[in-house]
């Protein structure tokens, strides 16, 4: 996958050099470039921004540099990199030709962090998980010029996203949190790839607690049935988990899930 992300502080995304969508990034799973917006300015302080139309407080930021650098990254292409796991070239096949096409052809996603846009959840990491290319367009100050997120519309699949029901000072924080959520998704990122099939939010629920050795600390037990080696037991007792952590949690999360989802041995305690 190729991640492109526009900021006026690179130096911010530079966790993403880290952990394992660093070691990602180095064995070449994910190719990933941060661009400084102030690169597309011209003016003597490299500004970015200016005053709102219809007054008001704060700055807003200017388009011209924005459709620079989004020209910039469209133009060089989704075929910079290949995507995991693609045959090389040559070997490939009339379909697998076809389908390079068909995925050449697919614009890149453009994700405009926004508290105004739909709130970032698992099931859209999922989806971005399944892009060739993602942008990133991290505003800052009151947000970027609305004719940007209109314009790039022609070129690009544009979506707002939100972290959550608050207020950031910029997508920087946003950026990082969604290319981990996705790119811990890509094949081989994550080492053991049943760690992500168990986790919150996979099959609607809140993840059972866990817990490692010793058996007892601090006078605590580790629930017996997680010592008894019974296999059935132990998937029983951490659904049923699941379902009261997520009832107590998250209750909305029950009301959304698929009764076909349910078993019949599935209680909330
Ligand atoms: N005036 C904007 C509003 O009320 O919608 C808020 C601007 S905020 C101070 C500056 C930038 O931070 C936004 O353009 C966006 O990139 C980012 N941001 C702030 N909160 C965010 C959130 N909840 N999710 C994603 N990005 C956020």
């Amino acid at each position: 996958m190729r991640i492109d992300v526009v900021s006026i502080f690179p130096e911010y995304l530079a966790a993403l050099d880290l952990s394992l969508i660093g070691k990602a990034r180095r064995d070449g799973l994910i190719d990933l470039a941060v661009h400084d917006l102030r690169d597309y300015t011209y003016d003597r302080h490299r500004t970015v921004d200016d005053t709102p139309y219809g007054g008001g407080a704060g700055m807003v930021m200017k388009a011209q540099p924005w459709s620079e650098v989004l020209e910039r990254i469209d133009e060089s292409g989704p075929l910079a990199t290949r995507p995991v796991g693609d045959a090389p070239a040559a070997a490939a096949t009339v379909d697998d030709a076809s389908s390079t096409e068909a995925e050449a052809a697919e614009r890149p996603v453009l994700i405009v962090p926004s508290p105004a846009g739909a709130v970032f959840n698992q099931a859209m990491a999922y989806d971005l998980a399944e892009h060739r290319h993602l942008v990133f367009a991290c505003g800052r100050y009151e947000g970027i010029d609305e004719r940007v997120i209109e314009w790039a519309e022609d070129r690009f699949d544009v979506r707002p996203v939100s972290l959550g029901d608050y207020v950031l000072n910029g997508g920087e924080v946003a950026v990082l949190a969604m290319v981990e959520a996705v790119g811990r998704l890509l094949p081989g990122v994550v080492g053991n790839p049943d760690s992500l099939v168990e986790e919150s939010h996979s099959d609607g629920l809140l993840e059972y607690p866990v817990y490692t050795k010793p058996a007892q600390w601090q006078e605590r037990d580790v629930p017996e049935v997680l010592l008894s080696g019974n296999h059935a037991r132990i998937a029983r007792w951490r659904r049923d988990q699941q379902l009261r952590r997520t009832a107590d949690r998250r209750p909305d999360l029950i009301l959304e899930l698929d009764p076909e989802s349910l078993d019949k041995a599935d209680r909330v305690l």
